[in-house]
């Protein structure tokens, strides 16, 4: 076996490897099942790229070459339209076609008129690398959008030197200076070993690429789904003890005081008894949607409890925490009436401030906020109280 065999040998095993990884991403895994597929494609449809050269000896029939031609320009459509859909972006589907019209036009000319080899390679060659660098193209800045700069660059890297490795190959094979002997990858001419390594390289380089682009989804929705409450997408208890810890190791060292409220929903129970867990779900969703809303840009919301909101607002005096208040009852009130349902439901608020320079810990701040909601039920509910003993002015 010479050194193009070799070469075309160690490019088949990792490709079918890979393969059988992206399979079992797919389908297994349950990992993005669509992108994976469609790598797997790109892994089998090179893997069987290989094979005229690794089976067949020169000089190959013209359907075995055309077979070749279209595998591996398949192999290149899948590898980008998994891409694509892994990035949720538009589809291009003519681009895809035209790329394999142009190999399949290709090879019925070949095979219908006859075409002398470097000729057909080349033109092949030409296609392959346009739409690599087309490709390369558009995915470049939406890959490092949202992966940074060394995904895009190992993903758009291999695509840019796939264009630029068929353009030299095509350019060597129209100068005529190649033997028709020598053109398929197979024959062992040092023109074709560097081919065959750099693509070794290229295709290694995208799989171990696409898997990075895999596990960071993965941990970022790990991560959203540790900090974030699944029904109504707020940020959950253990993400705002993490904030509302934050700010207050900022008040210690002095700047505006803040205000955290905490916000019961009033006989809530009887939502569900009367119309069922669903429809408190949904009111559930409404009330996160009104706080969300009416809540100031520099606000932290989250759902800490089963119907229990905090509400931390930094930069926030007694004035401005009873305002808050007022309006975050308002906006609750309003977005969980359902209409023709008889649903409405009020709530009661607990305000705890801590001033400038304050040194009190998050427990200490909770605990009074926790003490004014008390005595907001107490008092008859959907009304805010203060912590202090004078309550709001
Ligand atoms: P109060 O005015 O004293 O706060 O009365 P309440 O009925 O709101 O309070 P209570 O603590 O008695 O009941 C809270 C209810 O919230 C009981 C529970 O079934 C309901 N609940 C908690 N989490 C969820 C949820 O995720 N979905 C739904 N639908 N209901 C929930
Ligand atoms: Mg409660
Ligand atoms: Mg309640």
């Amino acid at each position: 076996m010479d050194a193009a065999q070799t070469l075309l040998l160690v490019l088949a095993i990792q490709l079918s490897l890979a393969a059988s990884g992206w399979l079992i991403a797919g389908t297994v895994l349950g990992l993005p099942r669509g992108p994976a597929l469609h790598w797997a494609a790109f892994c089998v449809l090179g893997t069987a790229a290989t094979l005229p050269g690794l089976l067949g000896t020169p000089p190959l029939s013209a359907p075995v070459v055309a077979a070749g031609n279209l595998t591996l320009m398949g192999a290149y459509v899948a590898l980008t339209r998994g891409v694509v859909q892994f990035l949720r972006l538009p589809d291009r589907v003519a681009w895809d076609a035209a790329a394999l019209a142009a190999v399949l036009a290709t090879s019925a000319w070949d095979l219908l008129a006859g075409w002398p080899p470097g000729q057909r390679a080349a033109v092949v060659g030409v296609v392959l690398a346009g739409y690599s660098a087309v490709c390369a193209w558009r995915l470049a800045a939406p890959i490092h959008r949202g992966y940074g700069v060394l995904a895009a660059t190992f993903i758009c890297g291999p695509l840019a030197l796939t264009t630029v490795l068929f353009g030299w190959r095509a350019l060597r094979l129209m100068g005529g200076a190649v033997p028709a002997a020598q053109v398929p990858m197979s024959a062992a001419t040092a023109l074709n070993v560097v081919v065959l390594l750099v693509l070794a390289t290229i295709t290694l380089l995208v799989n171990l690429s696409l898997s990075y682009l895999v596990v960071v989804r993965l941990v970022r929705r790990l991560q959203h789904l540790s900090s974030h409450d699944s029904l109504t997408g707020l940020l959950n208890r253990r993400a705002f003890l993490a904030q509302l810890d934050g700010e207050l190791a900022r008040l210690r060292r002095g700047g505006p005081g803040c205000a955290l409220l905490l916000l019961d929903l009033d006989h809530f129970k009887q939502v569900n008894d009367r119309h069922g867990h669903a429809m408190g779900d949904a009111v559930l969703m409404r009330a996160a949607d009104a706080l969300r809303e009416s809540a100031r840009g520099t606000d932290v919301v989250a759902r800490t409890g089963g119907e229990e909101f905090c509400v931390l607002a930094p930069m926030t005096d007694a004035e401005g925490a009873r305002m808050l208040a007022q309006r975050l009852r308002a906006a609750l009130r309003a977005h969980t009436a359902l209409a023709g349902q008889g649903v409405q439901v009020s709530a009661s608020v607990g305000v705890a401030l801590a001033p400038s320079g304050s040194r009190e810990a998050a427990d200490g701040l909770l605990a009074r906020a926790d003490a004014a909601l008390y005595r907001a039920k107490a008092g008859g509910r959907d009304r805010a109280e203060l912590d202090a003993a004078a309550g709001f002015a």
